[in-house]
């Protein structure tokens, strides 16, 4: 871009920040912010610079006012993942919003007097939106009753006060975008998403860009999304398995590979999986859970040792799980043995020793097949 002649500074950022603001004050916000999401994209610790945090806070401000500018902000920019690090979102309703008090640091505010907009516990960064602050006051059973909900972090009993500091968006999957090697999608329904419907939902959840497309890779669904976790966890592992089998991703992906599910806009919207792979010099920053104990309550027939060697390297295949020198034992749980059948086998186990205490509120509960026959696994990862 061409550099302006009142420029105040002579960096990339500098550079930015003269363009955005020429822009705003042109009336042009949308292109102001596409200028913004552009450059968080490429410089993944802008996020943290003083000068950055200032022109994305002005540009978020008094967004009323700019609806009736000639190109407001969009929707889809404000949900933008890149974005979310400004934001604040309300800990009760989940609304989120930009805090005017968020940059009181650098602004050198010492003291926030007036009427507060939103309120936080400066310790924990619990949230209340106004609006969930003044329906709490209305439910005090009198104007002067104290209520400490009211005045106080349920969680640290701390008062809640101002200022009120950025919090992020809840479902935003903090990353470096340049560590991403594919994106793998599936919507629940009949009928395949578009790239444009699949990206909005991406691009809320990852810091990627609409211009990042050639990362995203939409998958047929299957006739239904799988409810549960285990069956969500083959379905990942199909779709990574077709992506390295295209050469669209380098081998060994599962081992890079990190699944999630959300909805797009609303929680009503449809169901999507999606996996993100990394490049192979970025590994999977969960580590491998150690496992204690595999309890398998099986139903009438009796797995026999190569079908729980298989059970167990599947179970390895699919979570990141190390079943090194874990226990292993097996149990008939009758005609269809169920998982509420294991909780309280897993509470036995407790009481008579075989397991460690506290081992059902760690343990991993599935229902799969195994030959034929339904069995409930029961993981029980070892303790901290
Ligand atoms: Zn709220
Ligand atoms: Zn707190």
């Amino acid at each position: 871009m061409p550099k302006r002649p009142d420029s105040q500074y002579s960096d990339e950022l500098g550079e930015l920040i003269d363009h955005v603001y020429g822009l705003t004050k042109a009336g042009r916000y949308r292109s102001a912010m596409d200028e913004v999401l552009t450059y968080l994209r490429h410089h993944k610790d802008a996020h943290e610079n003083s000068r950055m945090r200032l022109l994305a806070h002005t540009l978020l401000r008094s967004r009323t006012d700019r609806l009736q500018a000639e190109e407001p902000t969009t929707d889809e920019q404000l949900r933008s993942a890149l974005i979310a690090p400004f934001l604040t979102q309300c800990s009760q309703c989940e609304r989120v919003g930009n805090s005017m008090t968020a940059l009181s640091a650098e602004l050198g505010m010492e003291k926030i007097t007036g009427n507060p907009a939103w309120l936080q516990c400066q310790r924990c960064r619990y949230t209340l939106c106004r609006d969930c602050f003044t329906d709490r006051r209305d439910h005090s059973s009198g104007v002067d009753a104290p209520n400490p909900l009211t005045e106080a972090c349920p969680q640290c009993r701390e008062l809640l006060s101002q200022p009120v500091l950025a919090t992020g968006r809840k479902g935003v999957i903090a990353m470096d975008p340049e560590t991403i090697e594919a994106v793998a999608v599936v919507r629940h329904g009949p009928i395949p998403p578009t790239m444009s419907q699949v990206l909005t939902v991406v691009t809320q959840l990852l810091p990627l860009l609409a211009d990042d497309e050639a990362l995203v890779h939409i998958k047929r669904a299957p006739s239904r999304l799988p409810e549960d976790e285990w069956g969500r966890e083959k379905l990942a592992r199909s779709l990574v398995q077709d992506l390295e089998r295209d050469g669209v991703v380098r081998a060994g992906a599962w081992q890079r590979a990190e699944r999630h599910v959300t909805h797009s806009g609303s929680r009503q919207g449809p169901a999507h999986v999606l996996v993100v792979i990394r490049k192979p010099d970025h590994r999977m920053t969960v580590p491998p859970v150690r496992v204690e104990a595999v309890v398998v309550l099986h139903g009438p027939v009796t797995p026999g040792p190569l079908e729980v060697e298989l059970l167990v390297h599947d179970l390895e295949d699919i979570m990141p799980f190390t079943f090194a020198g874990a226990r292993l034992s097996l149990y008939g749980g009758g005609q269809a043995p169920s998982a509420e059948l294991g909780q309280f086998m897993l509470l036995r186990l407790e009481d008579e020793g075989e397991v460690p205490r506290g081992s059902l509120e760690r343990a991993i509960i599935r229902t799969i097949d195994v030959g034929g026959s339904p069995c409930v696994v029961i993981v029980v990862p070892a303790a901290d």
